[in-house]
């Protein structure tokens, strides 16, 4: 991919292990691009770097919970972002669902693409559409449908 990307990085406690795997796994691709993570996502996928001697521009908002996914969707509002994974934890109820819902409606709204699994993820990351310099993503229209 020739374009750098921001890309905000966000897993729940119990989707951690896949994160970082992943981060890991795509180590080479991700370093040619800024990564923003909320705080302990961001914590974690630098140690295992570290530990690789992989070098990537990591950035740390604050924890989830804590505020860290609300920052990550004001910057989607601002158009700070090209793309998101967001690994949640379904199976469990988290303490900031408000949060959570909220930065998935704002890549909605704003058009960002979200990954909420790896393999969602896995398609974006490899897509040839980041390199098409005449494609244009529709924005999305709130509009009633007419028949013609
Ligand atoms: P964390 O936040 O990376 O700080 O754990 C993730 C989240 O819970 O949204």
């Amino acid at each position: 991919m020739n374009k750098r990307l921001t890309i905000a990085l966000v897993a729940h406690d119990q989707r951690k292990a896949d994160m970082v795997e992943w981060a890991v796994f795509n180590a080479d691709m991700l370093s040619q691009h800024q990564l923003v993570c909320t705080g302990t996502t961001g914590s974690l996928i630098k140690e295992a770097f570290a530990e690789k001697d992989i070098h990537a521009e990591v950035t740390c908002m604050h924890s989830g919970p804590l505020g860290g996914d609300a920052e990550i969707a004001a910057m989607v509002v601002r158009h700070e972002i090209n793309l998101a994974v967001f690994l949640i934890d379904d199976l469990n109820p988290q303490p900031h669902e408000a949060d959570i819902q909220m930065l998935l409606r704002q890549c909605r709204v704003h058009n960002v693409p979200i990954a909420c699994n790896r393999y969602s993820a896995d398609l974006m990351i490899t897509s040839g559409l980041w390199d098409v310099s005449d494609y244009v993503p529709s924005t999305p229209r709130y509009i009633k449908f007419e028949r013609s």
